[in-house]
This record gives C-alpha cells, sequence and structure tokens, in this order.
C-alpha cells in the first residue's frame, strides 16, 4: 500500500471521527456539525452557504469548487443518523473506533463515510484546477421524511448552473445503482358512531369500516402484484403494498368510534405515486362512507400522506451513469432495495445516480461499521472524479 493511499485514508478517518463524534439523530439539531464543515472548509479557502429549515434548528450546507458559470458534478450526502436507543452497542456510538479493519460508529456506513470522503478531498479538488466544478450537499432529515434536500435542488438551475450529474453517496459498496422503488407512507383515519354492540343499528363501527378499506387495499395489492415490474429490476418484482399497525375500539362491547391503520407502499418506476392512494379514496367515497352513514352521520375517512419518497427510474446512458460507472470501473448499475435522496433530484430533471462506499447491510445496525478498504474504494473514486473534472470532458 502506498503512502498517498495511506495518507488519504488517514485523512478521511480523522473527518470521519470528527463527523461521528455530532450526535446528529433526525430529531437532533444538525447544527454543530454544520458549523464544523463550513469552518473546515472555509479554512481551505472555500465558500459555503446554509440552508436553514422553517424552525432554524437545522440546516443544509452547499457548497461549490471551480469555475461557477459551468455545469458541475454534485456529491450529496445526508447528515442525519437513524436513533441508537434500544441497540446495544460494544462501544459509544459516537466515538469513532477503528479496529480489525472496520471504523465502527453511528453513520459511518449511512453515510457519514461518505460525506468525510468526500470532504478529505477538498484540498485536492482545489488544488487541481477543475474545469468542470463540484458541488458538495449536505443535508438533513433523510432519515424521517426526506425533505431535508429540497431547498438545496431549488437553488439548481436559478442560482447556479444546474449540475450535469448528481451523486448521492448511500452506501452501494461503491457500485453506480440508478434505481429504487418509491416508499410512499399514510395514515388512514375512520370515524364511525358509538352504540352498544347489542344495538347496531343505532351505530356504525369504524372497526368495520377500517377492515372494508383494508381489504380493498389487500386487493390493490394482489393486483399490483399481477402488474408486477415492467424493468424486470426489483427484489420482489411488483409494487408491495403493507399494512404495518391497526389502533381502533375502546370496548369489547362497544361499538368503535375510531378506528386508524398505518399503511405504505413501495412502488416500481412508472407507477403513478398517486394511483394507491386516489383509488382507495374512491373507494372511502363510494362504498365505505355510505355503508357507515347509514346509522351514523357523522362517519368519515381521512387519509393522509406522512412521508413520500420518489423512486430513481433508470436512466440508461445518462450522464451521471457513465460518469459513475466509468469511476468505479465497472459497466452495469445495479438497483437498491431502500429509499434516498436521488428520485428528488431526477425528479428536478438532475441525471442522478446513487454511489457510495460501505454497505447497506450495516446501516441502521448497532456497532455500524465501514470497511477501511470501502474508504479507500471511495478515496479513489473521488481522485478519478478530480481527474475527470479537470479534464473538462
Ligand atoms: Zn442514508
Amino acid at each position: 500500500m502506498t503512502n498517498d493511499v495511506l495518507a488519504r485514508r488517514e485523512a478521511a478517518l480523522t473527518i470521519l471521527g470528527q463527523l461521528v463524534a455530532f450526535d446528529t439523530e433526525s430529531s437532533r439539531s444538525n447544527l454543530p456539525l454544520i458549523d464544523y464543515i463550513e469552518s473546515y472548509l472555509s479554512d481551505l479557502g472555500v465558500a459555503s452557504l446554509r440552508l436553514p429549515n422553517a424552525t432554524g434548528d437545522k440546516a443544509a450546507l452547499v457548497a461549490s469548487i471551480g469555475p461557477t458559470d459551468r455545469s458541475g458534478v454534485c456529491l450529496s450526502g445526508h447528515t442525519d443518523v437513524v436513533p441508537v436507543a434500544g441497540q446495544s452497542w460494544t462501544s459509544d456510538p459516537f466515538k469513532l473506533r477503528v479496529a480489525n479493519g472496520k471504523a465502527y460508529g453511528r453513520g459511518t456506513a449511512d453515510m457519514k463515510g461518505f460525506c468525510a470522503v468526500a470532504l478529505a478531498h477538498v484540498p485536492l479538488f482545489k488544488a487541481t484546477g477543475l474545469k468542470t466544478p463540484i458541488h458538495l450537499v449536505f443535508s438533513y432529515d433523510e432519515e424521517t421524511t426526506c425533505l431535508g434536500v429540497k431547498e438545496p435542488i431549488a437553488r439548481m438551475g436559478r442560482d447556479m448552473p444546474a449540475p450535469r450529474a448528481v451523486i448521492v453517496g448511500e452506501p452501494t459498496m461503491m457500485q453506480a445503482a440508478d434505481a429504487h422503488k418509491s416508499v410512499v407512507i399514510f395514515n388512514t383515519d375512520v370515524s364511525g358512531t358509538e352504540a352498544h354492540s347489542s344495538k347496531p343499528e343505532l351505530g356504525a363501527s369504524a372497526i368495520e369500516g377500517a377492515v372494508m378499506l383494508m381489504s380493498e387495499l389487500y386487493r390493490i395489492r394482489d393486483e399490483m402484484v399481477a402488474r408486477g415490474d415492467p424493468s424486470g429490476r426489483f427484489s420482489p418484482p411488483y409494487t408491495s403494498i403493507h399494512i404495518g399497525e391497526v389502533l381502533g375500539g375502546t370496548a369489547r362491547n362497544i361499538m368503535a368510534r375510531l378506528c386508524s391503520f398505518f399503511w405504505e407502499f413501495r412502488g416500481v418506476p412508472g407507477l403513478d405515486t398517486n394511483e394507491i392512494p386516489a383509488r382507495l379514496e374512491r373507494h372511502a367515497r363510494e362504498v365505505v362512507v355510505p355503508h357507515l352513514r347509514a346509522n351514523g352521520s357523522h362517519a368519515d375517512v381521512k387519509t393522509v400522506c406522512e412521508i413520500s419518497v420518489p423512486g430513481l427510474a433508470p436512466d440508461p446512458g445518462s450522464a451521471a451513469e457513465s460518469l459513475a460507472l466509468r469511476l468505479v470501473g465497472r459497466n452495469r448499475a445495479i438497483t437498491v432495495p431502500y429509499g434516498s435522496e436521488a428520485g428528488h433530484f431526477q425528479g428536478a430533471g438532475l441525471p442522478t445516480i446513487v454511489c457510495g462506499p460501505g454497505s447497506i447491510d450495516q446501516a441502521h445496525q448497532p456497532d455500524e461499521f465501514i470497511t477501511l478498504e470501502q474508504i479507500d474504494v471511495g478515496c479513489a473514486f473521488m481522485r478519478g472524479l478530480a481527474e475527470w473534472c479537470a479534464s473538462g470532458e
């Protein structure tokens, strides 16, 4: 191993240690971490811009290296991590521990490892004389609503030239991933009218309404399974629908006034994300509510979309795919099983690929880690990117 590889690994690990030390669980402020990145960049002579959230307790950060009048390559990472509560860790999750060729700590794989590798190469990006600029985006709330990247995206093409390629550094073992499903999560509340169970004609059971709606969801689910996945890229090869939680009723002999259920779908590319909620809504309006209102005039159904993460549709031959495949030395893109911010970038018309160090198998787990080998592969990617951006190709 050359001294150069070791030096870059050390630089990335030093920054990773700093990033891991900030507890940026999505419920907490990420501002101390943003302060750190801001001053790190500023010490290198790189200006950055903060984009705070509505309450001011979190912020995204964007920075650019290279010419400001040309379309560049955007490296995007989220700064928040999932909680450690209830997990059994061998050591402090917020203190980087390097042992047996692995760096342990919350966020090392998902995805402070990528952020650290990118930041460690800012001096190289600066020194290389880029003809194509490199943009850095650090977002928040990815693990909850996936909306903390919307502001940085809104600037692209408005306050700066739209990037020609976006690389979202979620852990893919440094393979280029060009597809993932959408993830859309809902809460449906059914309200009825309470009555004694011996007098069903005096009430409307919210549980009955909920069961009718859940049956309809499973009917739609069967249809989605039959419809399948035209792209042939996903496992399972269809849009899945899942009901995860049902809450309702107060006593065995009372017709329930309220029943709520939480459900989601994970859609293959090409699925209109409005289709399933619109069909459920129509069933509620045309069948369930009239049925309940026969004996309970206040009966109603309300469905709220809580989280909507758009899918990433394959875009063969896109600038992002070509660049990423070239830099990772592969000739085919892969599919990933999780949602990411990539669909938001793609939805804004920006060619986007998911590619980052570490494995999703370790993400969200106790004793989360990234191997030093993956850090090295990530560093090689950044070096290749710097060379490509210097070539002005
Ligand atoms: Zn992530």
